[in-house]
């Protein structure tokens, strides 16, 4: 399978993240944190245990995000979320059919032993 849903994700992060920190009045002055924030998002897709197959994260059951950063994540796609779909609107809807996805089960090396 190829990784054009994971690749997609995190172009559709990246876009996001920089539509906040660009437009937002509450995003901070400093790119490097949103820099940042979306490498460590880009990790968390890279290492995400249902790859390809993977659920919207806000309907997953692993949650693998730090507390804070899984919090600040939210902030931003519920205020540039409205806006994607006027800026980039085949990733928002895109976006939003991955959000109907019924979650899948756990790979098998994940799933807590009986
Ligand atoms: S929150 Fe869930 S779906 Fe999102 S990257 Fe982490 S493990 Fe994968």
């Amino acid at each position: 399978m190829t990784a054009s849903r994971i690749r997609r994700e995190k172009l559709t992060i990246r876009r996001m993240i920089a539509l906040y920190a660009r437009r937002c009045p509450q995003a901070l002055p400093d790119e490097d944190h949103y820099s940042a924030l979306n490498a460590y998002a880009d990790k968390r897709l890279d290492k995400c245990v249902f790859g390809e197959n993977k659920p919207a994260c806000k309907q997953c059951p692993v949650h693998c995000y730090q507390p804070a950063k899984r919090e600040e994540m939210k902030q931003i796609m519920r205020w540039a979320g409205p806006r994607m779909l006027w800026r980039h609107p085949v990733l928002t809807v895109l976006h939003l059919l991955d959000d109907r996805r019924p979650v899948p089960e756990l790979p098998e090396k994940y799933r807590p032993k009986k």
